[in-house]
């Protein structure tokens, strides 16, 4: 009786592991259950950002070396300025990691696509569109002159934050707090993902600073050519952050965004 009962329970058993393989209903759920595809960086614009036509979640990835990661605050207003600017129903999530110092004093646009390369894990997915920050513990080798760089948004997708710089021109007596010029320039980077201005996304009223690249032409505007250099440490007065005007908010409107 005992092993008649065994024997029974082995059968069985084999008869639901070859049903397993067989059912073709399983092959159909193992098909859904499949990695989404990878999509090119260069696929990747400006309305993939604001619009929830390709992409309704984005998943931000910032890399610090030790010692330099942004202040609590700071990701904070990024969430709260890309919640408030994009249409992604399915949410916006900030993930951080440390690396090990690539070990340079200055880092060139060479160098952080170098470091890219080798150290972002999040990437595109026709699921998930995902951004990258590198917090650099140096400075921007492209430096001249009394104004230095940082910050610089380098790819479809792609930001570096010169995090020694920041730290050398904040927190100090006379000087804007630290998360304030870390936020004003973690979020005038992500407005040039997002095609600000005229880059890529199209302006509703012309307000480009041409002299000055991609920039806005207000001086009080987030988006003003200083906010990405030391200038604006001087120009942040009360420990505010530059609101983007209304001429670089109607572009991201027109563009998808809200
Ligand atoms: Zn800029
Ligand atoms: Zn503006």
């Amino acid at each position: 009786m005992h092993s008649y009962l065994k024997y029974t329970c082995l059968l069985l058993f084999i008869f639901l592991l070859g049903c397993k393989k067989d059912n073709p209903l399983t092959e159909e759920q193992d098909q859904q259950t499949e990695e989404p595809a990878p999509v090119a960086e260069s696929r990747i614009s400006p309305n993939d950002f604001l619009s929830d036509k390709k992409f309704n979640q984005l998943e931000v990835e910032i890399l610090y070396v030790k010692g330099f990661r942004p202040r609590a605050a700071s990701t904070d207003n990024l969430k709260a300025f890309l919640e408030q600017r994009l249409t992604k129903p399915k949410g916006i999530t900030i993930v951080e990691r440390e690396i090990s110092s690539p070990g340079k004093a200055a880092y060139s646009l060479a160098d952080l696509r170098d470091i890219e390369a080798a150290n972002r894990s999040r990437k595109t997915t026709t699921e998930t569109l995902t951004a990258y920050f590198f917090f650099a513990d140096g400075d921007y080798a492209g430096n001249s002159g009394n104004s230095k760089v940082l910050g610089v948004a380098y790819g479809s997708s792609s930001m570096a934050i010169f995090e020694k710089t920041v730290k050398d021109y904040s927190g100090g007596l006379t000087q804007p707090a630290v998360s304030t010029l870390e936020s004003t320039v973690i979020l005038h980077e992500f407005a040039h993902i997002l095609g600000l201005v005229n880059n890529n996304t199209p302006m509703v009223e012309a307000h480009q600073d041409e002299a000055h690249g991609k920039h806005c032409n207000n001086k009080d505007c987030l988006m003003y050519y200083a906010a990405e250099t030391t200038d604006i440490a001087a120009l942040l007065t009360g420990g505010n952050v530059p609101q983007l005007d209304a001429k670089c908010i109607a572009d991201l409107k027109a563009n998808g965004g809200r």
